[in-house]
C-alpha cells in the first residue's frame, strides 16, 4: 500500500459562514412516547440480555450482551417494548431496542456513582453514548498510546451548527470536562478547535492550545481539524489515533463535563434542522427520539420523492424511514426536497479533471472511480490512494456525469473493514 501525505488546499471552495450561522436557542422537544436505541452489532436473541417487559431507568447503563464493553446510558425511564435486528446505512447491523417511555420516572443513580469516582474504564463504560458519542475505544489499545486529544469545535459539514452552538453555550462544562479527561487519561497535550473568528475568546476554556480553523469548506473534516491543531498531515491510510490523537466533538467534552459536575449525564442532543428552503433551527431532543417527532414539531411534511438526510448536505447519509431514531452522533436532520435532488446517472466519466481539482488532498478520482464502479476495492487502494480520502464528498458534489463516487469510495472503505476484521478474527 503506497502511503501519501496530504497535499495542500486547494482555492477556496464553498463557505461555511455563508451557509450556518447560529440559529439562536434550540427549541426543547418534550420527549415522545417511545425512544429507540441502536447498539452496533447482529441481534443474537439467545444471547440478549435485556428482555421485552423489562423495566428500565434513565441514567442506567444498558449492556445488551455480556461482553459488550461500551453500554449504553439509557435516556429515559420506562419499559422495554421491543427488542430486534437493525440494518443500518451500508449493511451495518446492529441491535434495536425500543422503550416505551414512562414520562417524570425515577432515574437510576449508577452514572451518578460512576462520575464520582472516575477512571479510564468507567469512562469508557459510561460515557461513550453520551450526546457527541465520545470515543473511548482508543484508549484501550497499548500499542498507539493517546498523546493528543482534539476537541473540535466546528461541524464537520455545511448548514450544520451543532458544535458551534455547543462551544458558545457551555464554555465552563467544556473546561470541566477537558480537566477530568487529562487527570484520567494522562493526557500530554489538549487541543480545541475553532472557528476561526472566535478562537482569540476561548483561551481561557482549559485546552492547552487551541486552534482557529479556516471557514472554507471542507476544513472542519476531522483529518482536517487534525491538520490544523497538529501542524502536519496525518499519512494516509492511519488512523488519528494510530498518530497519538484522539477526536471528541464541543458537544461530547461538555456532555463529559456536565456528567462530571452535577452526576447527571444528560441525554438530550443538539440537532441542527435543515429544512427543504434551506432555512435552519437547533432542537435538543432526547436520544433515541424518532425523526418523525422532529418534523411533526418544525411543522415539516416528507412528501414523496423527497430525502431525509442524517447530518450535513455533503456527507449525510439517506435514511428511509422517519422511525429512524436520533442517536448520540446525530447532528443533523436535513429534508431535502425531491426537485432539488440531483440525481445520480449512469452516464460515463467524460474525463473532464473537476473531480481531480476539487479533490483537496489531489487524489486521481477520476480514475479511482473507475476502479469502484467495478468493485476493485484493494486496486483503488494500492494505485489510486482510497485510503487518501478525507470523505469530504466534492468528487461527487462538482462531478458533471453525476456518478456518485462518494458513495462508492464509502461503500468501499466500509468493506475493505469488514473484509480484514473477518480476516483478523480468523487469524487470532
Ligand atoms: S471525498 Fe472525493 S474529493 Fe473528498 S477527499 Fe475523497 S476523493 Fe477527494
Ligand atoms: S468529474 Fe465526473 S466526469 Fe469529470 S472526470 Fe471526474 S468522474 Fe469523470
Amino acid at each position: 500500500m503506497r502511503k501519501k501525505s496530504f497535499l495542500s488546499l486547494s482555492s477556496p471552495r464553498l463557505d461555511y459562514r455563508n451557509f450556518a450561522g447560529l440559529p439562536g436557542e434550540p427549541e426543547l422537544l418534550p420527549p415522545p412516547k417511545a425512544l429507540t436505541l441502536h447498539h452496533p452489532g447482529r441481534f443474537r436473541p439467545a444471547k440478549a440480555g435485556l428482555n421485552i417487559g423489562d423495566r428500565v431507568r434513565r441514567g442506567q447503563r444498558l449492556a445488551i450482551y455480556e461482553e459488550q464493553k461500551e453500554g449504553v446510558i439509557c435516556p429515559a425511564t420506562g419499559t422495554v417494548s421491543a427488542v430486534g435486528p437493525f440494518i443500518g446505512d451500508l449493511g451495518r447491523p446492529y441491535t434495536a431496542v425500543t422503550i416505551a417511555v414512562e414520562p417524570d420516572g425515577e432515574a437510576d443513580d449508577e452514572s451518578a456513582g460512576a462520575a464520582g469516582s472516575l477512571d479510564l474504564e468507567t469512562a469508557g463504560r459510561f460515557f461513550a453514548s453520551l450526546p457527541g458519542a465520545p470515543d473511548f475505544s482508543v484508549f484501550f489499545d497499548s500499542e498507539t498510546p493517546i498523546r493528543t486529544l482534539l476537541v473540535s469545535g466546528v461541524d464537520a459539514d455545511l448548514f450544520v451548527a451543532t458544535n458551534q452552538y455547543a462551544v458558545r453555550r457551555w464554555p465552563k462544562e467544556i473546561k470541566k470536562g477537558l480537566s477530568a479527561l487529562s487527570e484520567v487519561l494522562s493526557l500530554e497535550r489538549s487541543v480545541l478547535a475553532l472557528p476561526g473568528d472566535i478562537v482569540q475568546n476561548y483561551a481561557s476554556v482549559g485546552a492547552t492550545e487551541t486552534v482557529g480553523v479556516s471557514p472554507e469548506y471542507p476544513s472542519g473534516i476531522p483529518r482536517l481539524v487534525a491538520l490544523a491543531a497538529m501542524g502536519e498531515p496525518l499519512p494516509a491510510g492511519d488512523s488519528m489515533a494510530e498518530a497519538g490523537i484522539a477526536f471528541m466533538t464541543a458537544e461530547a467534552v461538555a456532555a463529559i463535563g456536565r456528567t462530571v459536575g452535577t452526576g447527571r449525564p444528560p441525554a438530550e442532543k443538539i440537532v441542527t434542522v435543515i429544512n427543504k428552503d434551506g432555512g435552519k433551527r437547533l432542537v435538543s431532543v432526547v436520544i433515541g427520539t424518532p425523526i418523525r417527532h422532529i418534523l411533526d414539531a418544525a411543522g415539516i411534511v416528507v412528501e414523496e420523492g423527497d430525502r431525509i438526510i442524517l447530518g450535513g448536505p455533503m456527507t449525510g447519509t439517506a435514511v428511509y424511514s422517519v422511525d429512524h431514531p436520533v442517536t448520540p452522533a446525530t447532528d443533523a436532520l436535513m429534508i431535502q426536497a425531491g426537485k432539488d435532488i440531483v440525481k445520480t446517472s449512469d452516464y460515463p466519466c467524460i474525463n473532464c479533471g473537476e473531480c481531480n481539482r476539487a479533490c483537496p488532498v489531489n487524489i486521481q478520482v477520476n480514475m479511482l472511480a473507475r476502479f469502484l464502479e467495478a468493485g476493485k476495492y484493494e486496486e483503488a487502494e494500492d494505485l489510486y490512494e482510497l485510503d487518501a480520502c478525507i470523505d469530504c464528498g466534492l468528487c461527487s458534489f462538482v462531478c458533471v456525469s453525476r456518478i456518485p463516487i462518494f458513495q462508492y469510495i464509502r461503500l468501499a472503505k466500509y468493506e475493505l473493514n469488514r473484509i480484514r476484521s473477518i480476516e483478523e478474527e480468523e487469524h487470532e
